[in-house]
C-alpha cells in the first residue's frame, strides 16, 4: 500500500504521496529535466483553495508557476450590483443573499454595513431559504441577490421556472468563464503556457467551449478535478502538450465532466438567461461575460421591477470598483500575487478587515493566501 501524506489544516487534506511523486517525476521529464519552465493559470477559487491548502506550489520545480486568475464570483461582482442591492435595502425591501456577499466592500459600504444600520439584509444558505422568506413575508418585497458562475446558474434558472412567490425577485450578478479567458488572452499582457479549467463549471458547460483556446490561441487546456493530485496531473498534462508542441483541449476530470456538459442544465440556463456584456470588478466590461434574465421573465428581474438601471450614481464603479491602495484588479487578472500588494504585506488588509473584494470570499485569492500564508511567487 502506498504511503499516504496528510497535511493538516482546519479541514484536513489527504492525498497519495506516491502518486504525487510519480506525477512530479513525469512533470520533470516533460520539462526536459527542468530545462524548460512552465507558467499556467487556473480560473477557479476552489482550485486556488486546494493548491494553497495542499502546498502544491512548494512541491513544484522552481521554474513552474501556477497563477490564480479570475475565478472568484464574489470578487468580480461589480460594485454597481452591490449598490443596487443597497438601494433596495434602503428602500425597505428584504435582501436575501449568501454569507460571503455580506462583507464585500463598495464605494457605498457593504451589505453588512446596511444590516448594521437596521436594513433587512438576511443570509441564506440556498434559494429555497429566500423563497421561504418571501412566503413568510407576503406583504414585503424580497430580493435574492445571486452571484456565481455557470455552476450556480441552473439552480437560479430552475427556481425562476418553478414560479417563485410573487413578492420574490432576483438581482443577478452571474458570470460566464470562457469570455473572460478569451479577454485575458486577447489582451496579450500575460505570458501563459496553458490554462487549467474548472471542474465544477465544466460539469455544466462541458469541455467543448474550450476548443477555441487550443485551436485559435494554440493554448493548452486541461480541465481538472479538485484533489491535489488532479491539479498536479493537469500541470503535467499541460507540460506534455508544451513539450509536444501540440496544444489540445484535454480533460483530466473525465469521470465527472463530459464534453457536451450537462445538457439539461444548459437547457434551463438558455431558457431563462441571455448572454450579455457585463462588468467584472477589477476588469471592466467583458463581452458576453455574464447572463441577464430574459425579457419573458422580466417580472422576476429586480432590475426591471424596481427600475434599478435608471437609479445610477456616476461615482460607482470608478477605478473598476477597486478601493484606493488595493491591487485586486492585478490579482484578479493574474498579474501579481497577493504578496506583491503592500497592504497584504503590512497586514493592513486581512480576513477580519478586508479592504478589497479578494480578501472577503473563501474563493478570493488574497483571503486564501492569508489563510495558508501562500506566496504565489514561490
Ligand atoms: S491584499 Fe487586500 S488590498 Fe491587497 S489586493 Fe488583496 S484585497 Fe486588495
Amino acid at each position: 500500500m502506498s504511503e499516504i501524506m496528510i497535511r493538516f489544516d482546519k479541514q484536513g487534506i489527504f492525498y497519495d504521496k506516491g502518486i504525487a511523486a510519480k506525477i512530479l517525476g513525469k512533470l520533470q521529464e516533460y520539462l526536459d529535466d527542468g530545462k524548460r519552465g512552465l507558467r499556467v493559470m487556473h480560473v477557479c477559487g476552489t482550485h486556488e483553495h486546494v493548491i494553497a491548502q495542499a502546498g502544491i506550489r512548494s512541491m513544484l520545480p522552481k521554474n513552474v508557476e501556477v497563477i490564480s486568475g479570475p475565478g472568484c464570483p464574489v470578487c468580480v461582482c461589480s460594485t454597481a450590483d452591490i449598490y443596487k442591492a443597497l438601494l433596495l435595502a434602503n428602500d425597505g425591501h428584504m435582501i436575501a443573499t449568501f454569507g460571503d456577499m455580506m462583507r464585500v466592500p463598495s464605494e457605498k459600504g457593504s451589505l453588512q454595513d446596511a444590516k448594521a444600520r437596521g436594513k433587512d439584509v438576511r443570509v441564506v444558505y440556498s434559494i429555497d431559504d429566500a423563497v421561504q422568506n418571501a412566503k413568510d413575508n407576503p406583504s414585503r418585497e424580497v430580493i435574492f441577490f445571486a452571484a456565481g458562475f455557470e455552476t450556480f446558474v441552473p439552480v437560479v434558472a430552475a427556481s425562476i421556472l418553478a414560479g417563485p412567490p410573487p413578492n420574490l425577485s432576483f438581482l443577478c450578478s452571474l458570470k460566464t468563464i470562457t469570455p473572460v479567458m478569451d479577454l485575458l488572452l486577447s489582451l496579450g499582457n500575460i505570458q501563459l503556457d496553458g490554462f487549467i479549467t474548472p471542474g465544477h463549471v465544466s460539469t455544466i458547460i462541458g469541455t467543448k467551449p474550450y476548443d477555441v483556446f487550443a485551436n485559435a490561441y494554440k493554448m493548452p487546456i486541461v480541465t481538472a478535478g479538485f484533489q491535489p493530485n488532479d491539479i498536479l496531473l493537469a500541470i503535467a498534462m499541460i507540460a506534455r502538450q508544451v513539450r509536444d508542441r501540440e496544444p489540445r483541449n484535454e480533460n483530466e476530470y473525465k469521470g465527472i465532466v463530459k464534453s457536451e456538459g450537462n445538457v439539461k442544465a444548459l437547457e434551463l440556463m438558455h431558457d431563462v438567461f441571455d448572454e450579455a456584456t457585463v462588468v467584472w470588478r477589477g476588469i471592466g466590461p467583458v463581452p458576453n461575460g455574464g447572463l441577464e434574465i430574459k425579457k419573458k421573465y422580466g417580472h422576476l428581474d429586480a432590475n426591471a421591477r424596481f427600475g434599478l438601471d435608471t437609479r445610477t450614481d456616476a461615482s460607482i464603479g470608478k477605478n473598476k470598483g477597486i478601493p484606493p491602495g488595493c491591487s485586486c484588479h492585478l490579482v484578479i487578472m493574474g498579474q501579481i500575487g497577493p504578496h506583491a500588494c503592500p497592504l497584504f504585506k503590512s497586514r493592513k488588509c486581512n480576513p477580519q478587515n478586508p479592504i478589497g473584494p479578494c480578501m472577503v470570499s473563501d474563493e478570493g485569492t488574497c483571503r486564501i493566501a492569508s489563510l495558508y500564508d501562500e506566496d504565489q511567487s514561490e
